[in-house]
């Protein structure tokens, strides 16, 4: 084992939304911080993939393999590289509602409180769109929440067969709103991502040293097991010791609790950190459906993603549960996330016979239907052998198979309207549910709380038995929202990155 012979006041592991942002606020404050990302950085070429090749079997694959539900191996979509994947998101950058903090009734029963409130994280999603360069224009969403300043940037602009689609849901009773997204100045990499907003800014900085090519493997402890004394590493293919004064777990959802059961002791013999035996558990990820529409006429088919649809987030007529929200796909060459869906494109081609997947593509319209779930301590992250294992049955179907059948219902309502040409009446809308391998929006295995005995981090992240750990990604989350949630790990990080700063 080689000992790195530096010891650093922080060590941040994973540098996605969460690892990236954190190492980014901590930059330039006088504390010595080292970033480990498994990946590297990833070339911009592969970022920006807009064209069919987007839709190439190991794209944003790495090379590894969890097992399924099933017990079958399944190569998930996930991104090791600086960013994590915000390499490859929409960049959609949303809220959670007030409501969703309290925990939303949906219709199997009430999601479990945060234990903050929408106002305890309010500076923080300020600060997140300011840093983020978020789009978007306060007071169309009949749902959004309440804010203390108006986005800093308006929406960009959307293909004008977009704007006519909007106003045709207008006409129909909708209330299309610009979702709002994270955009940078740059021609050639414009989604904003946390590369470019977190771990450029610890680049700059003479305080952090970042180091790609790592991929952490395991914890170790003092011997009473209060205490993380070393970050064990690989790096081609050689073991490395790392040491820190406070330790950050950021590896995202799937990766985070595999590290700490991998960290297994005889003294832990179910991971570290798991008094509450949840460690691994309450996985959580939306319900993702896309739906296509056919257009009138070809469009590029690599545009950003443009409205959102709340009109069924809390309900809807005669349904008293939350559905979920409606969000334009944006172009389909470009969404990393239609791509890994079923072949909803083959079915598309029944529809127009003759055509190639371009042709396909740039006549499709896309929607993604999103739902959130519940948490539920048998669907889990835990090891087989040395490998990850992903144990998932979805809840809360019913919502979400409505709110796919009332969004049919909508565009088929908006393609009889003799008024708007640019989508065409079809006999059927083609769809798709994202698979397992879509673990885009996991989230939940390492719930915070204030109670040690159900929970596996306090709410500022810190572990309940392990005094200089924290965890500050997506695996905190108690609930899962309705919507995509990648601000909201960001402003959390923000939050717990302002406390850990505190206690150094
Ligand atoms: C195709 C796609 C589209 C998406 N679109 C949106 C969107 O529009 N809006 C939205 O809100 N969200 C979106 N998401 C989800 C969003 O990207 C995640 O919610 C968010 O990135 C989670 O942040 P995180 O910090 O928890 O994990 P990540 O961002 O995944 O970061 C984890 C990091 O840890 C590193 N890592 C993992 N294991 C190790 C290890 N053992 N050692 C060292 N480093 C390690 C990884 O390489 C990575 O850099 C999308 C995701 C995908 C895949």
């Amino acid at each position: 084992m080689i000992i790195d012979d530096s010891h650093y006041d922080v060590i941040i592991i994973g540098s996605g939304a969460a690892g990236g942002t954190m190492a980014g606020q901590l930059a330039g404050k006088g504390h010595s911080v080292l970033l480990l990302e498994r990946g590297g950085v990833m070339p911009l070429v592969d970022q920006n993939v807009a064209d069919v090749d987007l839709f190439r079997k190991d794209r944003y694959h790495p090379n590894e393999q969890w097992f399924g539900t099933d017990g079958d191996p399944f190569s998930p979509q996930t991104i090791y590289a600086f960013g994590g994947n915000t390499k490859i998101w929409g960049g959609v950058l949303e809220r959670m509602r007030e409501s969703e903090f309290a925990g939303l009734v949906l219709q199997e029963r009430r999601a479990p409180a945060w234990g903050l409130s929408y106002q305890d994280l309010e500076p923080w999603y300020e600060q997140a769109e300011a840093l983020y360069r978020v789009h978007g224009r306060r007071g169309v969403d009949p749902t959004e929440p309440s804010r203390r300043s108006d986005f800093s940037h308006p929406p960009r602009e959307v293909e004008p067969f977009l704007r006519e689609l909007r106003l045709g849901l207008e006409r129909h009773g909708g209330h299309p709103y610009d979702l709002p997204q994270s955009w940078s100045e740059s021609p050639i990499d414009p989604t904003g991502d946390a590369e470019l907003f977190g771990v450029d800014l610890a680049r700059a900085s003479a305080t952090v040293t970042l180091r790609g090519g790592v991929q952490v493997l395991r914890l170790h402890v003092n011997p009473a097991g209060t205490e993380v004394k070393g970050v064990e590493a690989s790096i081609d293919g050689q073991v490395w010791l790392f040491s820190g004064d406070q330790v950050v777990l950021a590896a995202g959802a799937v990766n985070t609790p595999a590290i700490l059961l991998r960290s297994a002791t005889d003294r832990h013999p179910r991971g570290l950190a798991n008094g509450s035996d949840q460690l691994g558990r309450n996985l959580m990820m939306l319900q993702l459906t896309s739906i296509l529409q056919l257009a009138t006429a070809a469009n590029s088919g690599k545009y950003g993603h443009s409205y959102g649809i709340n009109d069924f987030l809390l309900g809807d007529k005669n349904v008293s549960f939350p559905l979920g929200t409606i969000q334009n796909g944006g172009g389909v060459l470009q969404d990393a996330l239609f791509a890994e869906s079923p072949p909803v494109l083959s079915l598309v081609s029944k529809l127009l016979p003759n055509f190639g997947l371009e042709q396909l593509a740039s006549r499709s319209i896309s929607w993604w239907a999103m739902s959130p779930v519940l948490p539920d301590s048998h669907n889990r992250v835990s090891l087989r052998g040395d490998r990850i294992q992903v144990h998932y049955n979805p809840n809360n179907r019913e919502a979400h198979d409505r709110l796919v059948y009332r969004w049919i219902d909508t565009l088929k309502e908006v393609e009889a309207d003799p008024v708007v040409q640019v989508v065409k009446q079809a006999p059927t809308h083609p769809r798709g549910e994202a698979p397992l391998s879509v673990m885009a929006y996991a989230c939940g295995t390492c719930r915070m709380g204030d109670n040690p005995a159900t929970s596996v981090v306090d709410l500022f992240g810190r572990s309940h038995e392990l005094s200089n750990l924290t965890i500050a990604d997506a695996s905190v989350m108690p609930a899962c929202p309705a919507m995509g949630f990648g601000l909201t790990v960001i402003a959390n990080a923000l939050r717990i990155g302002d406390q850990l700063a505190k206690r150094l």
